[in-house]
């Protein structure tokens, strides 16, 4: 397997870069906030206790999304590799995350940051967006650090246009898969 982590503040365009390195490397896309906001459209349980936080701009409890990707490998068990968006965005979740894939036998094999964006912010309520920002440094920018140390992590330059960051993107997978 070869799964990949695609990390970067909220609003720096992860959702489409990962739409498009699913499709060229056959990956299973694993959104978190993908699958929290199905939870909440179907008015599940989890996606009405994920609703109270998301609307304030806060994280989901750690124990309700690793519980959502355990069963989300589940439901892929013959996935040639993971794409990770907006997951882990905490340490617990990443060292969750280190356990689940020992299990399967496989890891982490890189993880993308990319760095400066052009600023672009989702069109969203400036006390969500303030606080969204706030969580990022305090709580997923740790997760940066902690993938940094098990020396899995290659920065991007993110100025330029969505080919131009899908192109170095995807020169770093190149390298890294052959
Ligand atoms: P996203 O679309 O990835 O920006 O996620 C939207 C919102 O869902 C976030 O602002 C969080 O409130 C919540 N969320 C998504 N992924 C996670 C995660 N891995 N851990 C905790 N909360 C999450």
């Amino acid at each position: 397997m070869f799964n990949l982590i695609l990390f970067g503040p909220p609003g720096s365009g992860k959702g489409t870069q990962s739409e498009k390195l699913v499709e060229k490397y056959d990956l299973v896309h694993l959104s978190t906030g993908n699958l929290l906001r199905q939870e909440i459209k179907d008015k599940t349980p989890l996606g009405i206790e994920a609703k109270s936080f998301i609307d304030k701009g806060q994280l989901v409890p750690d124990e309700v999304v690793i519980g959502m990707v355990d069963s989300y490998f589940d439901l892929h068990k013959g996935a040639k590799g993971f794409l990770f968006d907006g997951f882990p965005r905490t340490v617990a979740q990443a060292k969750a995350l280190d356990n689940l894939l020992e299990l399967k036998k496989t890891e982490i094999g890189k993880v993308l940051i990319r760095g400066k964006t052009s600023g672009r912010s989702d069109d969203m309520d400036e006390k969500v967006q303030r606080n969204r920002q706030d969580v990022y440094k305090k709580e997923t920018l740790p997760v940066a650090a902690y993938y940094t140390k098990a020396k899995k992590v290659a920065s991007i330059n993110g100025m330029g246009n969505v080919e131009d960051i899908f192109e170095r993107l995807s020169a770093i997978i190149d390298k890294k898969m052959k």
